[in-house]
C-alpha cells in the first residue's frame, strides 16, 4: 500500500483550518468524486472514500487533536479499528443538505450522541411493475411516533409544568470523562430521569402521557428512479420516530421497495425475458409478432424460418433503464417455444397428417436424426 497521505492535504485545507471550512471542502470534494457523478470510476471511488477517512477525523475535535499530535502514527492502531476505515454511504442529497453530519457525528462512541436519535422505521411498498421503466412520484401514510402537538413535546400538560431536573441541574446533558491513553475523553449524554430537556414533568400531557411523543398520521412523498429493483430501499431522512429525547434528532425512514411482476416478462437486472408460445408453422416458416412494450412502442419480434423451440432471439436496447445510466437500457430476450394445438378440427388433422407425410419425404431416417442432433448438441 502506498503512504497514506495527509488528511489536510486530502481535503485541501490548511492545519488552522476552522470547523466550517473543512466542512466545505469535504462537501465540494464529495461532490466531485461521488459514485453517482463518476460510475465505474475506481479512481474516483478510491478518492471518495479517502475524502470521507479524512473528514471523519478533521470533523471530529478529538480526533483532530490527536492527528495532530501523531499523524497517522498514533497508538492504538487506526482509530477506525483492526480493518480500517471501511467507507459510509452518503447520498449525493446528503450533500447538499446536512445529512452526512449524523453519519460521522457517529464514529466515534458518538460525540453527539446518537443513542438519543429516534429509532429508524421500515416500511415495505409496492409500485407497479411500469415504475422501473418510467420511474414514479409516490407517497404512502405512515403512523409513527412525532413529537406530541398538544404540549408541543415538552410532555408537560401546561406552560411551567415542570421542575428543574436535580441529576443534571437543568443542564440536560451529563458528561463521562474517561482516559483513552493519555487523553481524556468526553462523552456527552442525554441525561436519562429528565430525557435530556432539564426538567422533570410535575402534570404529565394527558395526549402522550409525559413522554413528549404521540402517534401521527403522516404522508410522505417520495421518488422512485428508473431501473428500481425489488428490494431497494429509499432512506428518508429525519422521518422516522422522533427522539425520546427532547434534544434527540428523529429517526429515519426506509421504504423498501417491492416491483410487482409484469404479465410476462422475467426481470435479470436491466434485462427481461419471455418465452413466445408459436405453433409449428410460425417456427417453420417464419413470423414478424408486435406485441405492446413498456416503452410504449410496440415490440417487434422477427422469428427467422427453420427456428426451433428453445432457441433465443435478443433485442437489444428495449429492456429497462439502467438505475445508475437511465440513458442506456438493458435487452429483451424471447424464447421461442412450440405450442401444438389441444384441439383441432377433422379437417385440420387431415391438413397435418398430410404434412407429416410430406415432411417424412424430405426428412433423413429417424436413427440418422438422433445421431445429428447428438452430434451438433456436443457440438461436434
Ligand atoms: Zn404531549
Ligand atoms: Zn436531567
Amino acid at each position: 500500500m502506498a503512504s497514506k497521505r495527509d488528511y489536510y492535504v486530502i481535503l485541501e485545507v490548511d492545519k488552522d483550518a476552522s470547523e466550517d471550512q473543512i466542512k466545505q471542502s469535504f462537501r465540494s470534494l464529495a461532490r466531485k468524486y461521488h459514485p453517482d457523478k463518476n460510475p465505474n470510476d475506481s479512481e474516483a471511488e478510491t478518492k471518495f472514500k479517502e475524502i470521507q477517512e479524512a473528514y471523519a477525523i478533521l470533523s471530529n475535535p478529538e480526533e483532530r487533536r490527536k492527528y495532530d499530535v501523531f499523524g497517522h502514527e498514533r497508538p492504538g492502531g487506526s482509530p477506525f479499528g483492526s480493518r480500517g476505515f471501511q467507507g459510509v454511504d452518503i447520498s449525493f442529497d446528503d450533500l447538499f443538505g446536512g445529512g452526512f453530519d449524523s453519519i460521522f457525528s457517529q464514529f466515534f462512541g458518538g460525540q453527539q450522541g446518537d443513542r438519543t436519535r429516534g429509532s429508524d422505521l421500515l416500511v415495505r411498498h409496492s409500485v407497479p411493475f411500469q415504475a422501473s421503466m418510467d420511474g414514479l412520484e409516490d407517497e404512502i401514510e405512515i403512523e409513527a411516533l412525532k413529537c406530541c402537538d398538544s404540549c408541543n413535546g415538552s410532555g408537560s400538560a401546561k406552560d411551567g409544568g415542570s421542575r428543574q431536573c436535580p441529576s443534571c441541574d437543568g443542564r440536560g446533558r451529563i458528561d463521562e470523562i474517561s482516559m483513552i491513553g493519555p487523553f481524556r475523553q468526553r462523552v456527552r449524554k442525554d441525561c436519562a430521569p429528565c430525557r435530556g430537556s432539564g426538567r422533570l414533568i410535575s402534570d404529565p400531557c394527558p395526549d402522550c402521557g409525559g413522554d413528549g411523543r404521540a402517534l401521527q398520521t403522516n404522508r410522505v412523498k417520495f421518488s422512485i428512479m428508473p431501473g428500481i429493483t425489488s428490494g431497494n430501499r429509499l432512506r428518508m431522512r429525519g422521518q422516522g420516530e422522533a427522539s425520546t429525547s427532547l434534544n434527540g434528532s428523529p429517526g429515519d425512514l426506509f421504504i423498501e421497495i417491492d416491483v410487482e411482476p409484469h404479465p410476462w416478462f422475467e426481470r435479470d437486472g436491466s434485462d427481461l425475458l419471455m418465452a413466445l408460445p408459436l405453433n409449428f408453422a410460425d417456427l417453420t416458416l417464419g413470423t414478424t409478432i408486435e406485441i405492446p412494450h413498456i416503452d410504449s412502442d410496440a415490440l417487434r419480434i422477427t422469428v427467422p424460418p427453420g427456428s426451433n423451440p428453445g432457441e433465443t432471439i435478443s433485442i437489444p436496447g428495449r429492456g429497462l433503464p439502467y438505475s445508475n445510466r437511465r440513458a442506456r437500457r438493458g435487452s429483451v430476450t424471447v424464447v421461442l417455444r412450440l405450442q401444438s394445438p389441444n384441439k383441432h378440427s377433422r379437417k385440420l388433422k387431415k391438413k397435418i397428417e398430410e404434412i407429416r407425410v410430406e415432411l417424412e419425404n424430405h426428412t433423413p431416417p429417424v436413427e440418422e436424426r438422433i445421431r445429428d442432433e447428438a452430434k451438433s448438441r456436443r457440438g461436434l
